[in-house]
Parts: structure tokens; sequence; C-alpha cells
């Protein structure tokens, strides 16, 4: 299994290589050259043992068939679900896939404690040690935190924008008790610390020096871990049943790993609606503008909070045609695209990409702040329970779907008491930490500001690193 890169000037690289990379050397990202063809699981299928033929496939022969599946058995260890990501019926055809039961809430538990256990693997056979950058817009930083705190081959760098996260987002970032988890609040939002991370780990001297990766969603192995919990769905609801599956949607992950599921075989005919709140790139850049560096607006659904998403890129990747007919894989224009936007703020997209887009199965609705507070408290009187205002973004869309032939299943993306001060502000209700997360609320944080300047970042680092 090789993997190539989206901006198609970067050797083929193996899985460890693309995974330990995060950002490939051209700037672009790295995606299989060709995509496996994964056997779908049994609806009793154990969700470690589909996570470790999903992920055995993406790795070929780089790693070892039991070593990836014991990786797994550790990763979702802590889970508070035996399903891990149990599918939920929250009305007739209607079903909420809930990722949040993990150690820190959200979803990013799932990919972020497997990538974990793959570079601790990796780095012990090696003997190496690392620097691990996060750039997050709140809740990858607290996965992230959480999956490497005590790694003994990791010192980890979370870079998040300084009052632009929950107070409870903050909290499980910052308060790991860890002593090899450094965590930067910078002056400015997030896609600012995103371009951070992107020159540090497109300076390749300071790259080597440092040993550095990066694992926010743009990492390979994330992409392939969250397209298992697409696979245990179908399977739940029937290998046959045409699914349309709804995504709240920042950086474009989670949809992206739907249609990596679909690509590999692992789903039916399905359908992937991202919804968007008032940071509605996707729903542009879907209908063929193109794309720009926008401001970011503060919405209640803050970690879609994202005007560039970056997983566009492997998606743009793959409805380029190298030949004007067929599909696909031209890295060319990729990177045509993204001089644009890095010279003068804005990079077209060709109009064909567009057209392929939606025969891909894949559309955007947008959900305002006020049909999103709505929408809260329309689920709390329909079904009793209450929703974190991400998952609430999904099911509002998700209202405005039909699929005549089969189910409508929305990613419940985040635990409502990740987002306690919306929740209270909308609904009236206290909702407590569950237990698995009360051992943060009783440790300091640990954070120091900055300004959001990539030299900033650069010394800091440095003297992390120097003093080990
Ligand atoms: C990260 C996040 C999202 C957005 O997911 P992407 O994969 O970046 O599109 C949605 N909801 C919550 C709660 C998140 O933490």
């Amino acid at each position: 299994m090789r993997y190539v890169s989206t901006r198609g000037t970067t050797d083929p690289v193996d899985f460890l290589s693309a995974s330990l990379m995060g950002l490939a050397p051209d700037g672009g990202l790295f995606s299989p050259q060709e995509w496996p063809r994964i056997a779908r699981p049994n609806p009793t299928d154990s969700y470690v043992e589909t996570a470790t033929r999903v992920m055995s496939s993406f790795a070929g022969d780089a790693v070892p068939l039991d070593a990836i599946r014991e990786m797994a058995c550790r990763a979702y260890a802590p889970f508070a679900h035996q399903s891990i990501a149990p599918l939920v019926e929250i009305g007739p055809g209607r079903w909420m896939l809930e990722l949040h039961h993990g150690p820190t809430l959200a979803f990013k538990d799932i990919a972020m404690r497997l990538i974990a256990q793959l570079y601790d693997y990796v780095l012990e056979q090696r003997g190496a040690r690392m620097t691990i950058l996060c750039a997050t817009s709140g809740d990858t930083g607290g996965a992230a935190a959480s999956a490497f705190a005590g790694s003994k081959h990791v010192d980890m760098v979370i870079l998040h924008p300084l009052d632009r996260v929950s107070p409870t987002q903050r909290l499980f970032m910052t308060a790991t008790g860890a002593d090899n988890v450094h965590n930067l609040a910078l002056e400015g939002d997030f896609d600012g610390t995103q371009a951070i991370l992107k020159q540090l780990i497109g300076d390749e001297q300071f790259r080597l020096r440092t040993r550095l990766a990066a694992v926010n969603s743009i990492n390979w192995t994330r992409v392939a871990a969250q397209s298992v919990y697409f696979a245990q769905t179908q399977a739940q609801l029937g290998a046959d049943t045409p699914i349309h599956f709804v995504v709240p949607t920042g950086n474009f992950g989670d949809a992206l790993a739907c249609y990596v599921a679909a690509q590999s075989g692992l789903l039916n005919h399905y359908r992937c609606t991202s919804a968007v709140n008032a940071n509605d790139a996707m729903a542009r850049l879907i209908s063929g503008q193109p794309l720009t560096r926008g401001e970011t607006a503060p919405t209640i659904s803050p970690a879609m909070d994202i005007q560039l998403p970056s997983n566009f890129e492997r998606l743009y990747f793959e409805a380029t045609s190298a030949d004007g007919k067929t599909t696909g894989r031209n890295g060319a224009v990729v990177a045509k695209t993204y001089a644009e936007l890095t010279a003068r703020g804005s990079g077209a997209i060709p109009g064909d990409v567009s057209k392929r887009l939606g025969a891909m199965g894949l559309s955007a609705e947008r959900v305002s702040d006020e049909q999103t507070r709505e929408e809260m408290k329309r689920t709390l009187a329909e079904t009793g329970w209450v929703v974190c205002p991400h998952t609430a973004v999904g099911l509002a869309a998700a209202r405005r779907a039909t699929n005549a032939d089969g189910p409508i299943v929305t990613l419940a993306t985040a635990h409502a008491a990740k987002f306690p001060e919306t929740v209270k502000d909308v609904l009236g209700i206290d909702v407590g930490l569950p237990d698995r997360a009360s051992p943060f609320a009783s440790r300091p944080e640990k954070f120091e500001t900055g300004p959001m300047t990539v030299d900033h970042v650069r010394k800091r680092i440095e003297q992390l690193i120097a003093k080990g």
C-alpha cells in the first residue's frame, strides 16, 4: 500500500511514512495510490475487529495484523460504551451515530487514540522520539492531549486560538496532568494556528531538527480510522441499505472518511451531506466557488468554525480529472489552486469539479445559530435527548433531507457536556461531566498565551525540546 501526495510531486511513500509525516513535503496531503477493496463487516463483528481489518488494509504490510489488533484494543478500552460508536434510533428511519463515548467526549478520540498507539508502536521499534504538533479549534487538541498524555516517546505541542474554544474544551487539553503535553494559546483564529502548523511542517530543516509531525485532521491515519464507523453503520443497517449520512462538518474529516469508506467497498449506495454553520466553505466549494481565505465567524458550534477545510484538498484531488474524461487525481490542478490561494487569497476551481462532487453523492446544508438552537429544543422535546450544538447542526440539516429508500444517519460528534454553557443557555439544563471525565476537572490547567506568529511557535518548540 503506497500513498501519493495530492499535489503530485512527492514520491509515493508507505503507510508509516505517510502517518508519521502528516503533510507531504510538496505541501499536499497523502492519499492512497489505489483504493483497497475491503470486505464489509458482519452485523455482529465487534468495533475492534472491524477497525483491525480496515486499518490493516490501509497499512498494507507495514504493520502486522496482530499489532494492529492490540493497538485497537488498547485505544478503545477506556470507551464508555461497548459498541464504541453505537447507533441509536431517534425517529422513524432516522438514526444518530454516537461518536462521543471516549475519554474527552467527542468523536476525535476515536481516531486520535489509535494514532497515539501507532506512534508509540513505531517509535518504540525505532528507539526514536518525536515532537507532535496539533492545531485545534477545540476538540482535536483535547483528544490528542489525552491520547498522547504520558507517552514515553512523544513531546506534544498543541496550538489553540485564545478565547475561541469553550472552557470545557480547554480543560480537556490543558488538564491532562502530563509533562509531555504543552499548550500554546495564540491570539487569533483557528485558521491561523493551522497555517502556522503547515508552515513549520513545510520547513524541512526545522521539521528534521525537531523531529516534528502533525496530527490534526490532515493525518491520513485519522481519516482511515474514521471510516470504520461508517462501515459498522452499513453492517448494522443492512448490507444493501442505501444510507444518507449527515455529517456536521468543519475540516471535512468525517465527510471525507465517509467517501473513503465508500471507495473501499465498505458502503453500499450512499449520500453524504456536510452540515455547516455560518462558516460555510464546504457549501461554497461544492457549488463550484473558489477556495478563499475568509474571516472565521464565531458560532455556537465552535469546532466547526473553519473557513478553509483542509481535507477538502483530498476530495478535490479525487474530483479533478487527469485527462478531462476519467475522474481523479490530477495533482497539478490541485497544486495550481493552492498556489493561487497562497499568492492571491483565492484559488479557482475548474468548472467540471463541482459536477463531479455532486455525482460522488456529496452535498452541503447551511444551518444558522438560530436554527441550531431551535433544533436543540426540538430534539429535546421529541426524543428527550440533550444534544451538543454541533450534533444539532447535523440534525437540523437531516430534517431537510428525505431518503425514500433508506435511513438517514446523523453523526453525533460530541457529548452535550462538552458545551455546558450553550446547553444551559438554550435548554436551561445543567449537564454535568460524565464520571469518566471527572479527573480532568480536579487537575489544574496548564497553558501559555502568545502571538499568532510562526516565529513565536518556532521559538517555543525549540525551547521545549531543549529542556527535554
Ligand atoms: C471536529 C469537530 C467537528 C468537525 O469535524 P471535521 O471532521 O473537522 O469536519 C464537528 N463536531 C465536533 C464536536 C468536532 O469536535
